[in-house]
């Protein structure tokens, strides 16, 4: 039922993950230039739905703190580890509707619901 992220998905939330660590470092000068220079990854395909993916990703929500700014930094790092979208307590395959919803989660809504009780 719960499906393996494909690069595509990857991909996507790499974009959505670069463009809030952007937003919250305040510089989408330097995120303009990267999406200019950059021949991969970060092309803007026609038709393309990232954008979609992206704007179910709420920015309004964002935190404009170091914290969020740091779970983003993490999730990046995950991505590049291989290891994004898995719950960092249970190993289990985190939902791809809750990483659209947020994209640098990493807890499954399960164990996210005892670390803010802290059980875990
Ligand atoms: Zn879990």
């Amino acid at each position: 039922m719960t499906k393996k992220l494909s690069a595509k998905d990857l991909d996507t939330f790499r974009n959505s993950l670069t463009r809030a660590q952007a937003l919250l470092s305040g510089d989408m000068s330097q995120l303009q230039q990267e999406l200019l220079n950059s021949d991969s990854g970060f092309e803007t395909r026609p038709g393309d739905t990232s954008d979609g993916y992206f704007q179910e990703f709420n920015l309004e929500l964002l935190e404009r703190d170091g914290d969020t700014l740091r779970e983003i930094n993490e999730a990046l790092a995950r991505i590049e580890q291989g290891n994004y979208g898995l719950c960092e307590n249970c190993q289990q395959l985190i939902l791809k509707e809750r990483l659209k919803a947020v994209p640098y989660a990493r807890y499954c809504i399960d164990c996210q619901r005892k670390a803010e009780r802290d059980l875990i």
